[in-house]
C-alpha cells in the first residue's frame, strides 16, 4: 500500500477502511488520514481521526478521497456489494484504491478461521482474477497490479494471545516463536521444491490512478513471525538487518532481525 500512500499530496484525504487500530502509520503519507471501523480502537495509537461507521453506509460526501486503503477488511463485510458501491461513490475520479484479502483456500486462512471460530471472515476469496474482476465491475476502477502476500502465522504467536492460552492455540503447538520460525522456513522450502502454496496468505490489489511501474509486484516471503510485517529482500540486505554468518555455514540459510520489532527470522532469498 505504501506505493499509493507515498504519492498522495499534502491536503488530500486517504480513508483507512475497516482499520481496526490502524492499517498504516501516520508518517506513511503526507495526506490527511481518516480511519473508519464499526468500533473505535480501545487504545488510540495514532494522531489521525477515527470515525465510527458502517462501511456499507459511509458518512462521507461523494468524491471525497484521493485514496482508499482496505487492508484485510473486505473479507469481513456482510454486505460486500454495498461496501464496493460506497467505495465507488466516495473516491475521486483520479483516486487510487488498495485492497488486500486472504486466500480462503490456504492453510493460513483455514487455521485462522478454525482458531478464531470463523474470525469474522464472511467473504471467501479464492481467485485473484475473480476478486480483481469483482472490484473492477463494482467500482469502475482500472485494475493495475496484483501482488501475492505471504504468511508467517504470526496470529498464532503466543505473545499476542490472551492468558490462559486458548485450548485451540495449545492444540496448534502453543504459538511458540521458534515453531513459527520453523513454519516460515519449511513452508518456503516445500513451496519451492514441490510447487505447493503453504506459505501463501492472499493477495494485494492496486486499482485506479497509479502506474503499474510504481507497484512492486515482487512477492515478499520474508514476513516477521512476531509482528507479521513483510519486507522486500533488498531492504533487509541494504539496511543491514541480515546476519549471514556463522548460522548460514551450518544450517544453509541466514537470519535477519525484524526492523520493526527485533524478532529473529529466517532470511528467504528466493521466492517459492
Ligand atoms: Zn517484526
Amino acid at each position: 500500500m505504501h506505493e499509493i500512500l507515498t504519492m498522495l499530496e499534502p491536503g488530500s484525504l486517504v480513508l483507512d477502511l475497516g482499520c481496526a487500530d490502524g492499517s498504516f502509520s501516520d508518517t506513511s503519507t503526507g495526506a490527511t488520514v481518516i480511519r473508519l471501523d464499526l468500533e473505535l480502537p480501545s487504545k488510540k495509537k495514532t494522531n489521525s481521526s477515527f470515525v465510527r461507521g458502517d462501511a456499507a453506509n459511509l458518512p462521507f460526501r461523494d468524491r471525497t478521497f484521493s485514496a482508499i486503503i482496505s487492508n484485510h477488511s473486505l473479507e469481513h463485510f456482510d454486505n460486500l456489494a454495498a461496501v464496493l458501491a460506497e467505495i465507488k461513490r466516495i473516491i475521486r475520479p483520479d483516486g487510487a484504491l488498495f485492497v488486500s484479502v486472504p486466500d480462503a483456500s490456504t492453510i493460513t486462512d483455514k487455521l485462522y478461521r478454525w482458531l478464531a471460530r470463523g474470525g469474522g471472515h464472511v467473504n471467501p476469496f479464492v481467485s485473484p482474477t475473480a476478486t480483481a474482476s469483482l472490484i473492477v465491475s463494482a467500482t469502475g476502477m482500472r485494475h493495475v497490479a496484483t501482488r501475492t502476500l505471504y504468511s508467517s502465522l504470526s496470529f498464532l504467536n503466543s505473545r499476542h494471545s490472551p492468558r490462559p492460552r486458548p485450548k485451540r492455540l495449545l492444540m496448534l503447538g502453543g504459538g511458540h516463536e521458534m515453531t513459527l520460525f520453523a513454519f516460515v522456513w519449511l513452508s518456503r522450502r516445500l513451496d519451492s521444491l514441490l510447487g505447493t502454496r503453504l506459505s501463501v496468505l492472499g493477495w494485494a490489489f492496486y486499482f485506479g490512478n497509479i502506474s503499474a511501474v510504481d507497484v512492486d509486484t515482487t512477492g515478499w516471503p520474508n514476513v516477521c513471525v512476531r509482528c507479521g510485517s513483510g519486507f522486500p529482500e533488498r531492504y533487509i540486505l541494504c539496511e543491514g538487518h541480515c546476519r549471514r554468518q556463522p548460522f548460514r555455514r551450518y544450517f544453509g540459510f541466514a537470519l535477519y532481525s525484524c526492523p520493526l520489532c527485533g524478532a529473529l527470522n529466517p532470511f528467504i532469498q528466493r521466492l517459492p
